[in-house]
Order: structure tokens, then sequence, then C-alpha cells
């Protein structure tokens, strides 16, 4: 298998790869970046983006990334095709296996492979996806002021998109398989208290309706069989997600839902030399601005890592 030597690798190109990138490009760290399955990541699946400061218009998803992406390379950053397939951090240098073809060596790593949005996997949720389907409130939700929305689950992220979409929405349904939700107290209170939430206790979604102009609503199943349709122009899933990090289970520690562990404050993981930012260690925020900011830090700690040879 072909190899090749770096300093500083990254892998992942959404804010947080590009970030590191950048930071590490003008601390002449040479930074070499793998692309990863969805160059851009998550944002250029979005539509505009209105809360990434310095763009007081937006700015589509899919271009920010694409300056991201240009400033890295103006800097010097080698940016390329490929997926990270195997990984051994049980020597130095660090070695990442690209495509199953080659291995790259390397004093220190930047994971920046980020995480994915459950969806129901319903054919008429793909239709609808960014017509009126959505797996992130903060960036769509304004899209829907004073309209009615569903979210579909129970858990802490689908109580804080429902309370923060009531803010701006006129009826916000919350589509729940149980009958309870999984949220924290203190969360269940704050949707309990918001007057303009519904919530649809022991339902399944069936089917997203819509027409040529997007969402116009859901059908819903109760567990008992009784069937529903919720009129809605938006429908948010906040289901969980799932980072991705199953090529290095066994090389890092992950916590018990797949995410990275970090030092608290830090990059850094369980194997020194490999540092992880934005969503692949991060199952709270979540946010483009975030993942920067994190792959910023994940730069810093690995100069000063490099220094330290
Ligand atoms: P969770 O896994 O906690 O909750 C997922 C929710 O989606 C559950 O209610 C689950 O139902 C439901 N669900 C899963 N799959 C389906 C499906 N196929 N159909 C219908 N419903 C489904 O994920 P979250 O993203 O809410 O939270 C992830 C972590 O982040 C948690 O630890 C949470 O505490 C934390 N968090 C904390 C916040 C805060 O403190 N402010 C904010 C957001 C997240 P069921 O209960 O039936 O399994």
């Amino acid at each position: 298998m072909d190899t090749e030597r770096t300093r500083c690798l990254i892998v992942g190109s959404g804010p947080a790869g590009y970030t590191a990138a950048i930071y590490a490009a003008r601390a002449n760290l040479a930074p070499v970046l793998y692309e990863g399955m969805e160059p851009g990541g998550q944002l250029t699946t979005t539509t505009k983006i209105e809360n990434f400061p310095g763009f007081p218009d937006g700015i589509l998803g899919a271009e920010l990334m694409e300056a991201m992406k240009k400033q890295a390379q103006q800097l010097g950053v080698d940016i390329r095709f490929g997926i990270a397939t195997g990984v051994d951090f049980s020597s130095s240098p660090r070695k990442v296996t690209i495509d199953g073809r080659k291995i790259v060596e390397t004093d220190a790593v930047i994971i920046a492979t980020g995480a994915q949005a459950k969806y129901l996997g319903l054919e008429s949720e793909t239709l609808f996806k960014g017509q009126g389907v959505s797996a992130c409130a903060t960036c769509d939700g304004f899209f829907y002021r004073n309209q009615d929305v569903i979210v579909v689950g129970g858990g802490d992220s689908a109580c804080e998109e429902a309370t923060y979409l009531a803010s701006i929405c006129n009826k916000v349904y919350m589509v729940v398989r149980k009958d309870h939700l999984r949220a924290s107290k203190a969360m269940q209170r704050r949707v309990m208290e918001t007057p303009n939430i519904e919530i649809k206790f022991g339902y399944n979604t069936v089917q997203v309706l819509g027409d040529q102009n997007g969402v116009t609503g859901a059908l819903v199943r109760h567990s008992g069989g009784e069937e529903l349709v919720i009129d809605a122009t938006g429908f948010f899933l906040a289901i969980g997600h799932t980072p991705n990090t199953a090529v290095f289970k066994g090389a890092l520690e992950l916590d018990a839902e797949g995410y990275i562990r970090t030092e608290p404050g830090t990059s850094r993981t369980s194997v020194p030399g490999v540092f992880a930012a934005g969503d692949v260690q991060d199952p709270h925020y979540r946010q483009a601005i975030t993942a920067a900011g994190s792959g910023c830090m994940a730069a810093l700690d690995c100069e000063r890592y490099l220094l330290g040879l």
C-alpha cells in the first residue's frame, strides 16, 4: 500500500475541519485535509444560514462552505477527496488509511468527521427534505414564522427545538412515540408551560404530506391504531444524531452514544496527538459556529503538541 508522511492530517471538511485547516496552515503545519464522505459537511444540506456571524443578509450553507474551502486553499492547505477507512493510533507516527488504498503516517491528526441527523426513513420525508422537512430548527425555524409546525421526538433536543419554534411559530405539535417525554424534567416543564405547544403522545409518523409548494402536514398513527392528519408547513426531526466515528471504534475513547471523548475545555482525545473538533465530539451545541470554534481549538492544541515533540 502507498505510504505518505505528514505533520498534521485533518479528516473532515465541515466548519470544524476547515477552521482547523486555516489555523494549522497559518501556523506552518502544512496540513493535509481529506474531505470525507460529505464534502462541506451537514451545512451543504441546509438552505440559507442566518445565524453565522458576519453575514447580515444570510448565506447559503453550500456557499459558506465553498468560501471556507477557498480560504483554506489560498492559505496553502492540501485539500483532497478521500475517506478515512482505517486507523492505527497504537504507535507513533499515527496512521490513517485513506479509501483502503493508502496509508498516511502523521505526527498529529485532527478528526472533524461530524455527525448525521437521524431521519425516520420515510420516502415522503426524503421527498420534502429542504421543502419543509428539516433536522435543524435553529437553522430553518425562522422560515416558518407564524405558521404551524411539527417536531418529532421526545428528548431534550425535541423539547428545546419545540420551545424555540413556539417562540416564532403560531403552533407547534410534538409527535412523541411513547406516552412520556425522555427529556430532562426542566425541559419537560418548559414545554408544558408553553401554551402553543401541543404534544401528541403515542403517535408515529406514517407519511409526510405535501404538494408542489412543500410540506402541508403529516399523517400520524396512534399505537392504538387511530390515524390523524396534522396540518403544518414545517416538519422537524429531533430524534437524535449519529456521530461519524465507526472507523475510530477501539482506537479512541468514545462515549455511550459513540461521540469522541475529549478532555473538557480542550480538543485532546484519549490518544496523544489525536484531536477532535466539531459535531463528532459535541452532542449538545451542534452549531456551525461552535464547530468552527472547536476547529480553531484543535489546531491550537495540535500546534502546541507538535512544538513539544
Ligand atoms: P435523545 O436520544 O435523547 O432523544 C431522541 C428522541 O427521539 C427520543 O424521544 C426518542 O424516543 C425519539 N426517537 C428516536 N427514534 C425515533 C423514531 N424512529 N421515531 C420517533 N421517535 C424517535 O436525543 P436528543 O438529540 O434529544 O439528545 C441527545 C443528547 O443530548 C441527550 O443526552 C440530551 O440530554 C442532550 N441534549 C441536551 C440538551 C440540553 O441540556 N440543553 C439539549 C439537547 C440535547 P424514545 O424516547 O421513545 O426512545
